[in-house]
């Protein structure tokens, strides 16, 4: 069995190594990670000489460090390859979205235990699960990016938990991860996504609990029957269905306000799940939901899968079923295939039709 645990995060790491310091001081460590001016923790005059000489020896600056960075040929994707302390490496992508702003696709683990048929990642097993310093410092690696490229738009407006991982097996760190966002950024919570292929217990955990954010949640769907949905995630739990329509009925009654932040994705995979009669089912399983939204998702190809991407007039027809049901729906830009950036293509594979910036 591979050794999952993240590593100690820093924040930890600084409460054992200055047991009697009071939070705030704490806290000002954490403040000074964000602070754009800052490159090293000599440059954090508010805390002691001695203090920062201890830092120096015993905690790293950045809890990652780029490997290999890819940009798209359209400019408009790039995927860095990130190496933990422990050299193990993962990915994180940065795309430009229609505010003429960024989005970061942030990874949560090394690799992913879900499997699910059509995913890159899936075929790496987990590795193991990233420490809550190396989710939130891809934010910050991102923001180092772009200040050495002053010629491109600078604000990050969005983070979504879509890249390697699934989030909710590593719900602690991520939900630490996200309040260090929340507390040292101009990240809203509304701007940020955790998507997940629906781990079903953790989602029920969410709803009474008090540190749980405010955040969007896009649900992995992929077919609206439990045998269909199994050859695509095979971890889809017994009941499935029926438990995450229940799920999202107990949100809106508990989380109130927050319900139009329940999104599907549905991956549209040619011949699987994109049939007239598939688009009727999902809209019979919509109905036995909350209000919830319908991503689609046009299928990513991924080398060795023998699963091919559904035709846009396809999609267009498969929408149209979902559109004249009154369901909300819109469709996901694919971005960054060239480079192996884009949604279920991140396994470590660097491919030749970016150009490699770092
Ligand atoms: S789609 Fe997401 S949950 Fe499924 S194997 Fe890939 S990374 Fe894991």
């Amino acid at each position: 069995m591979p050794k999952t645990d993240a590593p100690l995060n820093r924040h930890d790491h600084c409460k054992e190594l200055f047991p009697s310091e009071p939070a705030f001081r704490l806290k000002q460590i954490e403040k000074a990670y964000f602070t754009e001016t800052m490159k090293g923790w000599e440059d954090v005059t508010t805390l002691g000489k001695e203090m920062r000489e201890t830092l120096i020896k015993e905690i790293p600056w950045m809890s990652c460090t780029p490997v290999t960075t890819l940009s798209s040929k359209s400019g408009d994707t790039h995927k860095v390859v990130l190496a933990g302390n422990d050299e193990q490496l993962f990915e994180s992508v940065l795309m430009r979205n229609k505010r003429d702003q960024w989005t970061i696709c942030v990874s949560s683990q090394i690799g992913c235990a879900m499997g699910c048929t059509f995913c890159a990642t899936g075929t790496m097993g987990l590795k193991r699960n990233l420490s809550s310093d190396e989710i939130a410092d891809q934010y910050r690696f991102w923001k180092r990016f772009l200040s050495e490229k002053p010629d491109l738009p600078q604000r990050i407006s969005n983070v979504v938990f879509m890249g390697m991982g699934e989030p909710l097996v590593n719900v602690e760190n991520v939900k630490k991860a996200i309040h260090t966002w929340l507390d040292h950024t101009d990240l809203g919570p509304t701007r940020i996504t955790v998507s997940t292929v629906g781990v079903l217990p953790v989602l029920e955990g969410i709803l009474t609990d008090k540190d749980w954010p405010p955040v969007k949640i896009a649900i992995s769907l992929h077919s609206p029957e439990e045998e269909s949905r199994r050859k695509i995630v095979p971890t889809t739990a017994p009941r499935f269905h029926e438990r995450l329509a229940q799920w999202t009925k107990d949100y809106e009654e508990i989380l109130g306000n927050r319900r139009h932040h329940i999104t599907f994705e549905y991956t549209l995979i040619a011949g699987v799940n994109d049939n007239e009669d598939e688009a009727k089912r999902l809209v019979n399983f919509v109905r036995k939901t909350s209000a919830v939204k319908v991503n689609v998702i046009p299928l990513n190809l991924v080398d060795g899968k023998a699963f091919t991407a559904s035709s846009q007039s396809g999609i267009e027809k498969f929408k149209k079923v979902l559109l004249n049901a009154g369901i909300d729906v819109t469709q996901r830009k694919t971005m960054g295939s060239d480079i192996a950036a884009a949604c279920g293509q991140l396994a470590l594979t660097i491919k030749s039709g970016g150009k490699i910036v770092g």
